[in-house]
């Protein structure tokens, strides 16, 4: 866990809170940062729209870059951090979406 100040969240619609088109409730409110871009985007919906390429998923190894950003405390997580948070950011404790546990082979290999 760093902070980085300096962080833009790409995505379609996305707000201060990194909550977008597709994604909004109180609880979506992180992004995660692309190893295909080096680029945070809010959900992959969002990474679709906005590039023109297939999205790359973090392989094991390298679980312990930061690639998850609290759109509530603005700090990052590395991806073993924000796996093993039990939905909880371990800085601020705002609650994120259980659901998308569901979409993790999304983003990070298996
Ligand atoms: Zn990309
Ligand atoms: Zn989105
Ligand atoms: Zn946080």
């Amino acid at each position: 866990m760093s902070e980085i100040p300096a962080i833009t969240v790409y995505g379609t619609g996305v707000n201060a809170r990194t909550q977008c088109a597709h994604w909004h409730s109180e609880r979506d409110i992180i992004a995660i940062k692309f190893k295909c871009c080096d680029t945070y985007y809010a959900c992959i919906d969002c990474h679709r729209e906005a590039t023109d390429h297939a999205p790359i998923v973090w392989p094991r190894a390298e679980f312990g870059k930061e690639a998850i950003y609290c759109g509530n405390c603005r700090h990052t997580l590395s991806i073993n951090d924000y796996l093993a948070c039990d939905n909880t950011c371990p800085v601020c404790q705002a609650a994120f979406n259980p659901g998308c546990a569901k979409h993790y082979p999304l983003y990070f290999a298996q």
